[in-house]
């Protein structure tokens, strides 16, 4: 475990940090990144101000400054509520888009645009088979896990899924993996191959001495 340390680079096989000014590499066969994702990169054709992670600044109408014509929202938006950042979740994206609906009507009917106000309905997340946690917000207030969470999750996720059809291939995807044993979604992009196997097969045997759980360790 490294603490106080940025990663500069990540390659085939290796990720280079550094750490309290000194560079740091370190052999890894497999990398997994978990430091969060960058904006799209749309957002800088705008011109407009944007935080670390590329969001645009938007004000409470969801407007970049100076630019009304212009609405952004959902995970590209960066707009404080109550001094804290709206989540990059899907509940707020959601509301968003309904309300930038109502000030495009508004706008059309020659009235003022309402500001927009982000209502937490709660937090959901399931952490394993039949096992969630839940703080819920609305429609009353609790906190509950296991599998009442799970259960709830579970409903909430296929209630807001749009249209009858995606519901039901949702639903039934859910249970064929949950009683199959097999794995959801994947998503794998790019080069398959694990980095770094390909080099140490090729060096022959005495390369072999980094094996996945050496590498795991090493991190
Ligand atoms: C792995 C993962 C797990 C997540 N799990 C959860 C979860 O459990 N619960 C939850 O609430 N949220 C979760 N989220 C977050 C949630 O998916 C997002 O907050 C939500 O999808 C944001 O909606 P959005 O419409 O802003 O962006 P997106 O859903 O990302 O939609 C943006 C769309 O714009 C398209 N696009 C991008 N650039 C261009 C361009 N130049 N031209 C045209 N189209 C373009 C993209 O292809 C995409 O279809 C998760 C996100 C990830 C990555």
């Amino acid at each position: 475990m490294h603490t106080h340390t940025q990663v500069t680079g990540v390659g085939p096989g290796w990720v280079e940090a550094t750490s309290n000014g000194g560079n740091l590499r370190m052999e890894a066969v497999v990398t997994l990144w978990a430091a969060g994702v960058q904006a799209s990169p749309l957002g800088k054709l705008l011109g407009a101000p944007l935080d670390q992670r590329g969001c645009v600044l938007v004000d409470g109408r969801l407007n970049p400054p100076g630019q009304p014509e212009v609405f952004v929202l959902g995970d590209l938006a960066h707009l404080e509520q109550d001094g804290r950042l709206i989540p990059g979740v899907a509940q707020p994206a959601m509301q968003m888009g309904d309300h930038v609906a109502k000030m495009i009507a508004a706008d059309l009917a020659g009235k003022p645009r309402p500001p927009f106000r982000y209502f937490d309905k709660g937090d959901m997340a399931t952490i394993g088979r039949m096992d969630a946690v839940a703080k819920v917000e609305w429609p009353f207030h609790a906190h509950m896990s296991g599998f009442l969470a799970w259960i709830s999750w579970l409903t909430v996720h296929i209630f807001f899924l749009i249209g009858f059809r995606n519901r039901v291939a949702v639903f039934s995807a859910w249970v064929w993996t949950y009683f199959t044993f097999t794995r959801g979604a994947r998503l794998i992009t790019g080069d398959q191959r694990l980095p770094g196997w390909q080099d140490q097969l090729d060096a022959g045997p005495a390369a072999h001495a980094v094996r996945p759980s050496d590498a795991v360790s090493q991190k």
